[in-house]
């Protein structure tokens, strides 16, 4: 990943996104600043036995950024950079998330500091479900539902809604969504994100003169969510896709790659690198290819100040969170790329994760054509809001998704009032 990412802490880029909201829609005095605090914290240190038989103690935290709208939602991200002012940062932008596309939600965001893919599933677990117990006072289906997020799954998921019911006694599949469907996860779950990223892309592709049958498309992080918004534009819209990284670095082919041919090659060798018929590429080069869409699909901070003047895509469209910072976001829009930003691009996940937690509530579940159905109409909507602030506004994409979320977000505050 590019170093000068690194040092920009997600939580400054948060909070700027806010005031450039405030700003443009007159919100001042005590109501920005809950706009930028979050609710409630929880750090918590525990020791997990390793499989040596030694004890380490993990670091860990849950984020409740704001539940004027209703109870917190928001993933767990397992990751060696995970800090509190990104947990901050990613449960500001679940709230502002839920908000764009209406769910009643607030948000939130969990993480642990660790590395899983040096870890066995033994010590995953162990750690998994000693987290689960450490932040069990604050969670559950009316207060914070966590998720999967950045190298958390559906097995973690099982892991954390097992720990939560054996605690209270009897199950409860509504703490938390991105369950494997035997447990009450929804259909349709496990590719939201990507089915999600896709539809917005669709949506958005005629007002940036791309057509995206044909359309060349680089995507940047090859997980859960970029493999799927890349085999959806493939498979689905006749998307071509030229270009694809992970952690290890990027393959290339101007011809196209088969996206399902590239996920049997990951999931033999660990990565998408040394592709039969591609050519390697470094993660800069990725960014700047010279694409219709790109997507980053990774972590925060890769489009920034320093390299925003190379990217040459049309469409840059966030299946990430937090990809580019405030000060690329103007660069951009003054070159006039259509950014997608992370909370509408991305809702894919936690709206079929509000699916999953009504199906759980209600005992009752949807079929796949259902929750695909449901998901593509709120995109669709979303998105036409979102455009259309933007437009009357002149402002970018991001500017215009914070301004539906946060009017939606101080609406529910000032009717609340506040307490005494
Ligand atoms: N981690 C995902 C996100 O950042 C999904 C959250 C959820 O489903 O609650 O949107």
């Amino acid at each position: 990943m590019p170093s000068e990412g690194s040092s920009i802490n997600p939580f400054e880029t948060a909070k700027k996104q806010v005031d450039i909201v405030c700003d443009l829609i007159g919100i001042n005095g005590g109501i920005r600043e809950m706009l930028k605090h979050p609710k409630r914290e929880l750090s918590v240190n525990f020791p997990v036995r390793m499989d040596d038989g030694s004890y380490r103690v993990f670091s860990g935290f849950r984020v409740q950024y704001n539940m004027a709208r209703g109870p917190c939602k928001g993933g767990i991200r397992y990751h060696p950079n995970v800090s509190l002012d990104e947990v901050r940062a990613l449960a500001a932008w679940m709230t502002w998330k839920c908000a764009v596309v209406n769910l009643p939600y607030g948000g939130a965001k969990g993480g642990v500091i660790c590395d899983p893919k040096h870890m066995s599933q033994g010590e995953l677990e162990r750690m998994t479900r000693r987290y689960a117990s450490e932040i069990a006072p604050l969670i559950g289906p009316e207060m914070d539902i966590p998720a999967p997020d950045v190298y958390t799954d559906s097995q973690t998921m099982a892991w954390i809604m097992d720990t939560y019911s054996v605690l209270k006694g009897y199950s409860v599949p509504g703490v938390i969504t991105g369950k494997p469907i035997s447990l009450g996860g929804s259909e349709g779950r496990g590719e939201a994100t990507g089915r999600g990223c896709a539809y917005v892309i669709r949506e958005a592709a005629p007002h940036s003169k791309v057509k995206v049958k044909g359309a060349s498309v680089a995507v940047q992080g090859f997980g859960n969510a970029g493999s799927v918004a890349a085999k959806i534009l493939q498979e689905e819209q006749g998307a071509k896709i030229v270009a694809v990284s992970d952690t290890r670095g990027g393959i290339y082919n101007p011809a196209g790659l088969s996206v399902a041919a590239v996920e049997a090659h990951k999931k033999k060798t660990g990565s998408v690198v040394g592709f039969a018929g591609t050519k390697p590429l470094t993660h800069d080069e990725l960014l700047a290819m010279d694409v219709d869409i790109l997507i980053p699909a990774a972590l925060e901070n890769q489009i920034t100040g320093k390299n925003a003047h190379a990217i040459r895509a049309k469409i840059v469209a966030e299946a990430a969170n937090g990809p580019t910072t405030p000060e690329a976001d103007q660069i951009l829009y003054d070159r006039k790329i259509t950014v997608l930003p992370d909370v509408l691009a991305n809702a894919g996940g936690v709206t079929v994760s509000y699916f999953e937690w009504a199906q759980d509530i209600q005992g009752f579940f949807w079929t796949l054509k259902e929750v695909n159905d449901r998901l593509e109409r709120v995109m669709v909507r979303s998105y036409g809001e979102v455009h259309a602030e933007a437009m009357q506004r002149k402002v970018h994409n991001r500017t215009a998704a914070y301004v539906v979320a946060i009017q939606r977000v101080v609406d529910a505050i000032k009717m609340r009032g506040i307490y005494p």
